[in-house]
């Protein structure tokens, strides 16, 4: 349940209290109990949806951290022989490319990972790729 879903729950016990108000004389006590367990069921499933709407929101606001984050390391690289590349400060190739499917599928920048002959592979969705340009880390 969204927050939408959680803002129509609530309008449908607002309007069961205020039909309560309006013939709350005409009602014996086990309907008047009937209407009131009616409103706290009601009032559970609101309780409900905002602890959902709560957590979808925690979610979207890592994303969002995720994708800063992201954003900001993509600022630091360069373009080199069809990969994303950190770079040293005089602009050469530093360490190894970042993984192009994830860069473009997924916006976020994976470093391949050495695998078996010459092929590299992404850790994180496990593409493969060759002839990768590979540079020293540190110098
Ligand atoms: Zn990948």
């Amino acid at each position: 349940m969204d927050f939408a879903a959680a803002v129509s729950t609530v309008a449908t016990a607002v309007g069961i209290v205020k039909d309560l108000r309006g013939i709350e004389q005409g009602l014996d006590k086990a309907e008047m109990k009937a209407r009131l367990a009616e409103i706290l069921s009601t009032l559970a499933d609101v309780k409900m949806a905002l602890i959902e709407a709560q957590e979808e929101s925690r979610e979207k606001e890592a994303e969002i951290e995720r994708l800063r984050g992201s954003f900001a390391l993509k600022e630091k690289t360069i373009r080199f022989n069809g990969f994303s590349m950190l770079a040293f400060e005089d602009g050469t190739p530093r360490g190894m490319p970042f993984c192009p499917r994830c860069e473009t599928v997924d916006g976020v920048l994976i470093h391949l990972a050495d695998a078996r002959g010459s092929d590299c592979l992404c850790p994180q969705c496990k593409a493969t790729y060759s002839r990768v340009p590979r540079y020293l880390w540190e110098r």
